[in-house]
């Protein structure tokens, strides 16, 4: 990353006016759909200029890569000249049950449950660390083969499992959608995606009689269509803080 705070700050500014146009067009208020920023692969200053220009939370797709960044990022916002208040952390990248434990030590939410063996490991991690632990489920929407994910028909036991989990709060879905061969194609697959998704969360709500209010899809290249169909937070990454 090779960009100064007043870079980040314009383009911080440019995807807000974007989340606000797509809100509007969907008859939505802007301030439901939360941004966030994703700062994989990006060093710790990325995290900083995301707290500093007040957004409350960072996603990141490696707990490691995470679990290293976070108190390096705290460090520098502690050594800032006025208080500068840290960032929640998220993981949306793909977690091994194995991690579990350094997971639900470095996350305050954990966006990319998508079995149930994770619902146990991370259940058990929670009640071991005495906190609640809130995640979302991460479905296959757009059923990608090369996709992370639980499939669709599998979404309801997987539910099923994560609101029995007593220290797990399950508080909504998220997802990727596939890229197509041409952008046409990609934009198409993004639609049928979150459309799903939303659908899904809709069905899943009715049938087990929660809110899951959070539906998290979208990102740089489509974030227009996820908030026609709902979503509720998008994750932005080259948008803010250029290629990776
Ligand atoms: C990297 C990543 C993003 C951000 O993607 P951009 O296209 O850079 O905005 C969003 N969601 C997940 C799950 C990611 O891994």
């Amino acid at each position: 990353m090779n960009i100064l705070y007043e870079d980040f700050f314009s383009r911080v500014a440019a995807v807000e006016a974007r989340i606000a146009a797509a809100a509007r067009a969907a008859g939505r208020a802007p301030a439901d759909v939360k941004l966030l920023p994703v700062t994989k692969t990006h060093p710790a200053i990325a995290a900083v200029y995301a707290a500093r220009r007040g957004l409350a939370a960072v996603g990141e797709n490696r707990v490691q890569e995470a679990a290293a960044k976070r108190p390096e990022t705290a460090a520098l916002l502690a050594a800032a000249e006025t208080a500068i208040p840290a960032p929640r952390w998220e993981l949306i990248g793909h977690l091994q049950s194995n991690k579990a434990r350094l997971a639900a030590e470095t996350f305050d939410r954990i966006q990319s449950v998508d079995t149930e063996k994770l619902v146990r490991h991370l259940d058990r991690a929670a009640a071991e660390l005495g906190r609640p632990l809130p995640v979302l489920l991460q479905i296959n929407a757009g059923r990608d083969p090369a996709k992370f994910g639980c499939e669709l028909e599998d979404a309801p036991r997987l539910l099923e499992a994560a609101l029995a989990a007593p220290h797990l709060r399950v508080e909504g879905l998220m997802t990727i959608a596939p890229l197509g061969a041409t952008e046409a194609e990609t934009g198409e697959h993004a639609r049928r995606t979150f459309a799903a998704l939303r659908e899904l969360r809709d069905t899943l709500a009715s049938r087990f009689g929660v809110s899951l209010p959070e539906l998290s899809m979208g990102m740089s290249g489509d974030l227009e269509a996820a908030i026609a169909a709902g979503s509720t937070c998008v994750r932005v990454g080259t948008a803010l803080y250029g290629a990776r």
